[in-house]
């Protein structure tokens, strides 16, 4: 007895699997279709794929007993005239579904070699998960290949051993791989929380102005260590605000003109806005110094420490409460709160050892360019230095990031949409 199908195939039909190739050309599937049709053929299901202009079908479909010796010369016979080569296989074992994917893995590198993807190809091997697709994502300013793939034992926790393989072979070949849960979940993000100084700017505006008061090294040091965690930031923070008592508040606007976007902020924040997504900022740093640039991204949420100042001059105080590690993880749930989102639909990207708590509260923790300590509690990491990597890890695509900037250009008219402006670093530089 044949086995049964858990589709509808048409009592008596037998199915078939059909594959046809060649170069992509209009009216291919039409000329498919009308000699299936000619026989009484059932679709049951069908995937195309162009692939830089050659194109694959794949149909399975249901076929009457009688046709069958016709069919495949029929087929054969047609397709010739598009200069399409054609397969049929009448399979009564025809795997009636699709593979469930249970998560998605990207693949970012500069250059990604044939080597590396042997490697990941491997590992994956190594515990028994398949590859059920592959798509590239991104060509610059890296490359970047999204896979689905089937995990062995996709219960919660089944990809812990793999997760772990595939981060130290990512750090032995210097590419970026990052898994993730596939399915609704990874879809259904809609509020994304940058980390300000190192991550959604380059450098840290603290240094910035303390180098007015010509104190720049010592802060620079005491930063570096609380961002490895080895210090704890509020008190940290203090030390380092007390530096800047007497200068005069107009350094707050040098510095905020000063302020540089990290490669691929804009095109980032613009991608998300369009695609719906709220966008926040929390920052250790200060408000009065990141305003503009906050008002100038139209980010949706802010918070960030305020800068006492007495008579035009800074008194080395911080007002209130300081925006430390644990507050940067209630203000997340706050803005999720607010949007009315649950916490699986969030995302955070940081640099920091004060990014901890927050990357660890996200449904999705991007550790961007940074410390150790953070790398180890986040989803993924971000180890070249283009925010809109982010974009990728999130399975967003090159061509529709295109479309979003194309939008903003007819959409905004008058405007210049400077998505040039934080694209400073070549893909040569990024290597080193
Ligand atoms: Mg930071």
């Amino acid at each position: 007895m044949a086995p049964k199908l858990s589709i509808n195939l048409i009592d008596g039909f037998r199915p078939a699997v059909v594959i046809a190739s060649g170069s992509d050309r209009p009216g291919v599937s039409a000329a498919l279709f009308r000699v299936l049709a000619a026989h009484g053929g059932q679709l049951l299901d069908i995937e195309q794929s162009i692939f830089r202009g050659h194109l694959s079908l794949a149909a399975l479909v249901g076929c009457p007993p009688h046709t069958i010796g016709r069919l495949r010369d029929d087929l054969v016979e047609t397709l010739a005239t598009y200069d399409c080569t054609v397969e049929i296989e009448f399979d009564d074992q025809a795997v009636p579904s699709r593979p469930y994917s249970s998560h998605a893995v990207v693949v970012l590198g500069n250059p990604v070699t044939a080597e590396h993807i042997s490697q990941i190809g491997q590992v994956l091997a190594d515990y028994g998960t398949n590859i059920d697709t592959y798509r590239g994502i991104s060509d610059y300013p890296v490359t970047g290949v999204e896979l689905k793939v089937s995990v062995r034992d996709p219960r919660p926790g089944g990809g812990i051993a793999l997760r772990k393989a595939l981060a130290e072979l990512s750090t032995r070949i210097g590419v970026d791989i990052a898994i993730e849960r596939a399915g609704l979940a990874r879809r259904s993000k809609r509020l994304i929380c940058f980390d300000c100084d190192s991550t959604l700017i380059r450098g840290e505006v603290i240094e910035m102005l303390a180098a007015h008061a010509g104190r720049e090294q010592e802060v620079a040091e005491v930063t570096a260590r609380a961002m490895r965690g080895e210090i704890d930031f509020e008190e940290s923070l203090r030390e380092r605000v007390a530096t800047l008592r007497g200068l005069d508040s107009a350094v707050i606007d040098d510095v905020a003109k000063n302020i540089v976007l990290t490669p691929g902020a804009r095109t980032t924040i613009r991608t998300l806005k369009r695609m719906g997504y709220r966008t926040a900022v929390v920052s250790g740093g200060f408000i009065q110094v990141i305003q503009p640039m906050i008002d100038d991204l139209d980010i949706d949420f802010v918070r960030a420490n305020t800068l006492e100042i007495v008579d035009d001059k800074l008194t080395g105080n911080v007002v209130g409460d300081i925006v430390g590690r644990k507050a940067k993880a209630r203000y997340l749930k706050e803005f999720a709160a607010a949007s009315g989102l649950a916490m699986y639909q969030t995302v955070a990207v940081g640099d920091g050892a004060n990014d901890i708590d927050m990357l660890s509260a996200a449904g999705l923790g991007i550790a961007f360019n940074a410390k150790k300590v953070l790398q180890e509690v986040a989803d993924a990491s971000v180890n070249f230095p283009f925010l809109d990597e982010v974009l990728s890890i999130l399975g967003i695509d090159r061509d529709d990031i295109d479309a979003a900037s194309d939008d903003k250009a007819t959409t905004d008219e008058g405007t210049t949409d400077k998505a040039s402006d934080d694209e400073e670093i070549t893909p040569q530089e990024a290597k080193s």
